[in-house]
């Protein structure tokens, strides 16, 4: 358990779930403090959230944001001295985070850096002190352990409220909580929260069900071949909808409690599946669900829950339970 902050994590439109929608529900439940990749995305969060809770910017203070950042009250996470003379020099007394480089090498300031611009920074009270884990949804990495170390060495003793973890760090422990914790992943349903609830569920419309015989063919490049007789439903979802396409025919879908198998190429805006065992005829088959989750999808496309959420695309209607 941890005393601190739960902040949330609504980069790229809530991991591609509508922020429009969810940030609001998570506002109810309680969050106070919001995290977006972009000044963007900071504006679209405030639209929805209206004033009072934080909004802060990964990106921390680009050239050309500082209108936004102004006018939607955006706390941007300063990444380099250059980002911090631009703020104070563009929006002098406007609240402001700094991000700390701990060993992943992808944004903020590294210790050099952090070590000449430690007390200017921290004489203007910053609204957090932040960095980010690497390897963090590997418990018994050696870099875990090598990056708290590293945080704590840059920022033990200083006044201003730490964040370090992530999904992945939170479930290290208390030593990674400090002040606020940062979820995105685990709020959605997916690893490494193994014991997340699957918050996403995705049905496919069947457009179409035919009758195929032993020896044709479905789909692009007659990949799949019918051995046995074999009824075929079209769904009007594809790889444009986030159906990654090298999920390919291992992936599977249900009608009810029966599983059945995509057949052949997924294609743009349709794939094949299965439904010889199915009774009766489905309108729609389920993606995900109880059944399978963003995790499982993901390992037949050889990626992470993260880049199934990001995927599902424009064209689903999206209906929110309890929000
Ligand atoms: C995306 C991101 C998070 C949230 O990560 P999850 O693994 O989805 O919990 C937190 N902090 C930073 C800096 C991020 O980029």
């Amino acid at each position: 358990m941890s005393q601190g902050e739960t902040a949330a994590v609504v980069k790229a439109d809530a991991y591609g779930l509508g922020a429009d929608r969810v940030a609001p529900a998570l506002a109810e439940a309680g969050a106070r403090t919001f995290f977006v990749a972009a000044a963007e995305e900071g504006v679209e969060v405030r639209a929805v959230l209206g004033p009072g809770p934080n909004i802060c910017v990964f990106s921390g203070h680009m050239p050309g944001d500082t209108d936004l950042i102004r006018d939607a009250q955006l706390t941007p996470m300063i990444n380099s001295i250059d980002q911090m003379l631009m703020h104070v020099e563009a929006l002098p007394g406007h609240a402001f985070g700094i991000q700390l480089d701990s060993g992943m090498n992808r944004l903020g300031m590294e210790e050099a850096e952090w070590s000449a611009l430690r007390d200017i920074a921290l004489a203007q009270n910053p609204f957090l002190v932040m960095s980010h884990l690497a390897c963090a949804d590997d418990p018994d990495h050696p870099m875990n352990s090598y990056q708290l170390n590293t945080f704590r060495a840059m920022t033990d003793g200083i006044d201003a409220p730490r964040s370090l973890s992530a999904t992945g760090g939170i479930l290290l422990g208390a030593d990674y909580h400090f002040d606020m914790t940062r979820p995105g992943v685990g709020i959605y349903g997916g690893m490494p929260f193994v014991d997340a609830r699957p918050v996403v569920r995705l049905e496919l419309p069947v457009i179409q069900t035919r009758d195929v015989l032993p020896g044709e063919t479905v789909g692009y490049s007659n990949t799949w071949k019918a051995e046995t007789p074999t009824r075929v439903a079209t769904l009007a979802s594809g790889y444009a909808d986030g159906i990654i396409r090298a999920m390919g025919d291992g992936a599977y879908l249900w009608a009810g409690e029966t599983r059945c198998k995509v057949l052949g190429r997924i294609s743009m805006d349709m794939t094949a599946v299965d439904v010889t065992h199915v009774s009766g005829a489905p309108d729609s088959l389920e993606l995900l669900g109880q059944h399978q989750s963003v995790d499982t999808a993901a390992d037949w496309a050889g990626t992470i829950g993260y880049e199934i959420l990001t995927s599902l695309g424009h064209r689903y209607d999206r209906v929110y339970l309890n929000a």
